[in-house]
């Protein structure tokens, strides 16, 4: 299959129909092999029985049909599942299924690694590897629901691997191939793309025609404890991460959620969870509160539960609507922020360039826009 081809898989269904007229057939014919791979999860021409075999000859001279193989799959004792995928140039990416009652949610990656740098994260020690295509990052969403196919996936949040707005082009693709009612059907209003802060493009995403709900890594209440953990904080301060925050067009009865990522001794304090309520003040929003989830080479501890229980109640005694989200497939390496591609068994399937680095030693700052 050669590479060069374009991708189906990549395309959003105008595109594929505007490729259907330019290889000179009706613009049907487009829709009809789009459908077959976005809608019935189709992985090969082959499967496209009511296309006639010559057409579908023809359409796999013209594209591809990308994708990702499942390498491995762990489930957690929580029933949380794990799945290690791998793409055509044998880069590993990560996505996790959370069962919780009714509910399904699928965390997906949005890059091989990621730039960001953010020294309590585990994807930070990878650097960033390379984009995630569109194809690739919907093809997630196409193999779990192989892999689950008696249960509906309900919810999709783009919290795996990666910083989803340093893949802002792929990013939204992938939102309007996946929301398409004629494809993979997913409302906006269940996807979740989560955010280290990348101001400009959040105030491109606020004016984008597919509008999925927004998250924000926050981690601290002040520019001295974020410029320590998160780099990126000495290119977008919190100050102008809020100002954008307060102008993005939110949608009625939507609110920006607030990922709090509890590091002991760094941000856990009720000094911290005051700042807090008063930087968020008169902005609709919840936080979601993330103990440290741990990983090798790190110089965090997580909070005691006593710690995070008072940092909690203080928060909501100061009014703001607080959360605490109990780790979810942490036996597998599966919760949030610990996806660095450990294999079961041992080897790390990308390279993995470890930094030993404490939170005082500042790394330079990242090259991003
Ligand atoms: N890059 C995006 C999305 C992926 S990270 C972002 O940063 O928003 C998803 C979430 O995991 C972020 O809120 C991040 O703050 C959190 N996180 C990262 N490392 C963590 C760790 N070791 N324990 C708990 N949460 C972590
Ligand atoms: Fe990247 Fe998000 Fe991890 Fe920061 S927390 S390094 S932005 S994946």
């Amino acid at each position: 299959m050669p590479d060069e081809l374009p991708d189906l898989r990549a395309m959003t269904l105008a595109d594929a129909e505007a490729f259907a007229v330019a290889c000179g057939w009706q613009r049907f014919r487009g829709e009809q092999v789009w459908r077959w791979v976005h809608d019935k999860g189709a992985r090969d021409f082959d499967e496209m029985t009511n296309i006639a075999p010559a057409m579908r000859a023809e359409w796999a001279t013209r594209v591809r049909i990308g994708g990702l193989t499942i390498a491995e799959v762990q489930t957690s004792r929580d029933g949380t599942q794990k799945l290690r995928l791998v793409t055509h140039d044998g880069q590993s990416i990560e996505s996790v299924l959370i069962p919780d009652g009714d509910k399904l949610t699928q965390c997906i990656s949005s890059q091989v690694g990621c730039a960001v740098d953010c020294q309590f994260c585990a994807t930070a020690k990878l650097g960033l590897v390379r984009n995630l295509t569109p194809g690739e990052i919907v093809d997630q969403v196409y193999l779990a629901r192989r892999l689950v196919p008696d249960r509906r996936i309900t919810n999709l949040v783009y919290m795996g691997m990666g910083e989803p707005l340093h893949n802002y082009d792929a990013l939204v693709t992938s939102l309007r191939i996946l929301c398409d009612d004629k494809g993979a059907k997913l409302s906006a209003r269940r996807i979740t793309v989560s955010t280290s802060g990348l101001v400009p493009k959040l105030e491109r995403l606020g004016n984008e025609d597919v509008r999925p709900n927004l998250a924000v890594s926050l981690n601290a209440p002040n520019d001295a404890i974020r410029d320590a953990i998160m780099p990126i904080n000495r290119k977008w301060n919190i100050g102008k991460l809020m100002a954008a925050l307060r102008a993005y067009p939110l949608e009625q009865r939507r609110r920006i959620t607030f990922e709090y990522v509890l590091l002991a001794g760094v941000n856990d304090g009720l000094d911290h969870a005051a700042q807090l309520a008063q930087l968020l003040r008169g902005i609709k929003c919840k936080v979601n509160i993330i103990p440290w989830n741990p990983h090798p080479e790190s110089p965090f501890e997580r909070p005691s539960p006593e710690a995070i229980e008072a940092f909690q109640s203080e928060t909501k005694r100061l009014g703001l609507p607080t959360y605490l989200r109990t780790p979810r497939g942490d036996d597998i390496d599966a919760a949030c922020g610990q996806l660095a591609n450990r294999a079961q068994g041992g080897g790390a399937i990308v390279p993995l360039r470890v930094k030993k680095r404490g939170p005082a030693e500042l790394p330079p700052p990242p090259n991003v826009d």
